[in-house]
């Protein structure tokens, strides 16, 4: 049997983002280097949280989880594994994280091409800069993606949208580990947000919403889906309706990551795993309260994106510094619902 031996002309390192949500955005990126290098092997490093998004690109060939602390330099360590992709030997790094950290590891590496965005005033780290300085920040997906191509000043062009796979046999296997059926309506919902509590639809609204489907539709089996920092929502809103499933905490991404992608609908927070769902191309309820709608928009076929696009808002504030929080409190499960109804009630969502 004989090896190919890619040779490091053929190789790139995608540097990849430290959040699940802005991992999605940058998958565009990959399509767009995998159009330009069709023979190239395109591995990227991500934080282990995030792997298990980067493993469902199918343009992706190896993910090396990196092994540093998050927010800690340790110069040592990066000495340490910059050797080691030494070694694996690239001609490209695409530098997506913004900070100095993740700049060095390219340069102590000798990789010649370093792409990435001035960032932390990474001049020198970084050779081919590329710059922001829009007074509005681009949209995710496009400031990812234009590092495909020479830098620009205005950038017009359209990208594609960023997508996910993964095979039937994961979502057989998830469905089954989880005791779920695949023949009776599944819909997630995602009442978590790393960024804190102001992103959060109330716990009351999303037992209001579960209530209201299963009175329509008895059969529906409804998730919570989250992090271990969600089990406390979800367990309220579990308790206030007793008949959905609460798998936040205790699903592991990956396995999130399949029933997702085996759902009839997601109803999400602005946040990581809504554009999972946007990414699988399921339909998507996307609630937005201090943050901005059209910064990071689902890209699902079908989606709805619910502001009531206050005057304060966006304030893209942890807390409500208003002390009302009526960006959430105010778009209730009635409006949630009707967006709903018409994804369900067509059938566009099976
Ligand atoms: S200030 Fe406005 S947008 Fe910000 S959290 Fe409060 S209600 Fe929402």
């Amino acid at each position: 049997m004989s090896v190919v031996v890619q040779s490091p002309a053929n190789r790139i390192l995608v540097i990849a983002p430290n959040w699940i949500g802005d991992a999605v955005m940058a998958q565009p990126l990959l399509q767009l280097l995998k159009r330009d290098h069709p023979e190239a092997v395109i591995d990227v490093l991500a934080p282990a949280w995030v792997a298990p998004v980067l493993r469902a690109m199918v343009e992706v060939d190896m993910v090396l989880e990196t092994p540093f602390k998050h927010g800690s330099l340790q110069l040592r360590e990066r000495w340490r594994y910059a050797k080691i992709l030494r070694q694996r030997g690239y001609a490209a790094a695409y530098v997506l994280p913004n900070t100095l950290k993740f700049a060095l590891l390219p340069w102590m590496a000798g990789i010649k091409k370093r792409v990435g965005y001035k960032g932390e005033s990474r001049y020198g780290l970084i050779n081919v800069m590329h710059h922001d300085s829009r007074p509005v920040p681009r949209a995710m997906v496009a400031f990812y993606a234009a590092l495909a191509s020479a830098p620009v000043s205005d950038l017009t062009q359209s990208f594609p949208k960023p997508r996910l796979q993964i095979t039937p046999a994961q979502i057989d296997t998830v469905l089954q580990d989880t005791g779920l059926s695949a023949k009776q309506p599944l819909i997630c919902f995602a009442p978590g947000a790393e960024f804190g509590n102001a992103k959060r639809w109330p716990v009351s609204h999303f037992a209001e919403l579960a209530k209201t489907i299963l009175q329509v539709y008895p059969d529906a089996q409804i998730v919570l889906l989250g992090s271990p920092k969600d089990v406390e929502v979800c367990q309220q809103i579990q308790a206030a309706c007793p008949a959905v499933h609460q798998f936040a905490g205790k699903t592991k991404l990956d396995q999130a990551l399949a029933l997702i992608a085996a759902s009839n609908a997601m109803v999400s927070n602005d946040s990581g795993l809504l554009h999972i769902a946007s990414a699988f191309n399921r339909p998507v309820i996307a609630i937005y309260g201090p943050t901005d709608p059209d910064h990071a928009p689902p890209f699902s076929d079908i989606a709805h994106s619910l502001s009531l696009r206050l005057a304060c808002a966006p304030c893209k504030q942890r807390e409500c510094p208003l002390g009302h929080h009526d960006c959430m409190n105010k778009l209730d499960s009635h409006m949630v619902w009707q967006s709903l109804q018409a994804i369900l009630g067509t059938g566009t969502a099976t």
